[in-house]
């Protein structure tokens, strides 16, 4: 049974598609079987794993909107047990064309019930908004992971995010997690990245991955060669951070096992932590009416 991860931040161009592509590389070099779903019309996912523009191909929109299987779009992304549902930018109108269709939060979680048995990792690239797509996506995860690039003003959209997140858990997705908050670009010669690193951790705990991932021109390289970085330069700092995450998100995976199914499957209602009642506090500080006991997540306790 998949777990379901969507990769959001509805800041642009924070490392979101990065993370979605090596993250989803990582996890299949590491023997799971994986999805990657662009859910983004830019289509960036798409390309970096060596798709260029088609307008023939299928994408995501003839699921979303005209309601075909995602099996009939599924594509092979040239790699052992790593998937992918294409985007491209025809998607821009499902964000529109979903507001007036019935059950529009929740058309993605219906395609996936049929594809959950056959992987084990399914991952979304979500665009840098919170609109529909963004919505679906969030409706059909277990769980949330949000790159922050580690910048000044880092901090900044991550409230309304979390703001978002807390409201969805009331009305369309009681049982979203936090997978984790995930640090990128980090530049180690840098005072400003250490300096926001070490805020963020403050502010969200053990809700942030322990791997960060480096400022890296390997991972910005790659994708114009339309692959992985773990093809283009394994030995690169890039692709030994992200590596490095699929391990740490298989060994939460694994702990959550040990806690129990039931109890990660309860998501908001699992018994609320610190880190989260934290979070949810920073985003009740912005104007969010969140509480604690919303604040509660079955998300990864990194030791
Ligand atoms: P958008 O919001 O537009 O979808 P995004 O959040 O998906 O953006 P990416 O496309 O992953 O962000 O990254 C933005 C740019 O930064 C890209 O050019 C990417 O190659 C580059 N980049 C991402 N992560 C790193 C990194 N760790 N080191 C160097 N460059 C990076
Ligand atoms: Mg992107």
């Amino acid at each position: 049974m998949a777990r379901v991860i969507a990769i959001a931040n509805q800041k642009g161009g924070v490392g979101k598609t990065t993370t979605a592509v090596n993250l989803g590389a990582s996890l299949a070099a590491s023997e799971r079987r994986t999805l990657i779903i662009d859910s983004d019309p830019q289509a960036n996912a798409t390309s970096a794993l060596g798709f260029p523009k088609d307008p023939a191909r299928r994408t995501l929109y003839q699921n979303l909107i005209l309601g075909e299987s995602v099996e009939r779009i599924v594509l092979d992304a040239k790699m052992d047990r790593l998937e992918l549902v294409p985007s491209d930018k025809n998607l821009v109108g499902a964000a529109v064309e979903l507001v007036n269709m019935e059950n529009r939060e929740y058309r993605l979680k219906e395609s996936l019930a049929q594809l959950r048995e056959k992987y084990e990792y399914i991952l979304i690239d979500c665009p840098p908004s919170l609109d529909l797509l963004t919505v679906n996506a969030l409706a059909a995860s277990d769980s949330v992971l949000v790159p922050i690039q580690c910048e000044y003003l880092a901090l900044e959209g991550v409230s309304e995010l979390l703001d978002t997140l807390m409201r969805l858990r009331r009305t369309i997705n009681p049982s979203l997690a936090i997978e984790g908050i995930l640090l990128t670009m980090y530049d180690d010669r840098t005072t400003l990245s250490k300096q926001v690193a070490a805020d963020l951790r403050s502010f969200f705990g053990t809700q942030v991955f322990e791997t960060v991932i480096p400022r890296n021109v390997r991972l910005a390289e790659a994708p114009s060669h339309g692959m992985p970085v773990l093809f283009y330069d394994i030995h690169s700092k890039g692709a030994e951070s992200y590596i490095q995450l699929a391990k740490e998100v298989i060994a939460n995976a694994q702990k959550r096992v040990g806690q129990g199914s039931e109890r990660a499957d309860q998501g908001a209602g699992a018994p609320t932590s610190p880190t989260a009642s934290a979070a949810a506090a920073g985003a009740g500080a912005t104007g969010g009416t969140s509480s604690s006991s919303d604040g509660s997540s079955t998300s990864p306790q990194p030791d």
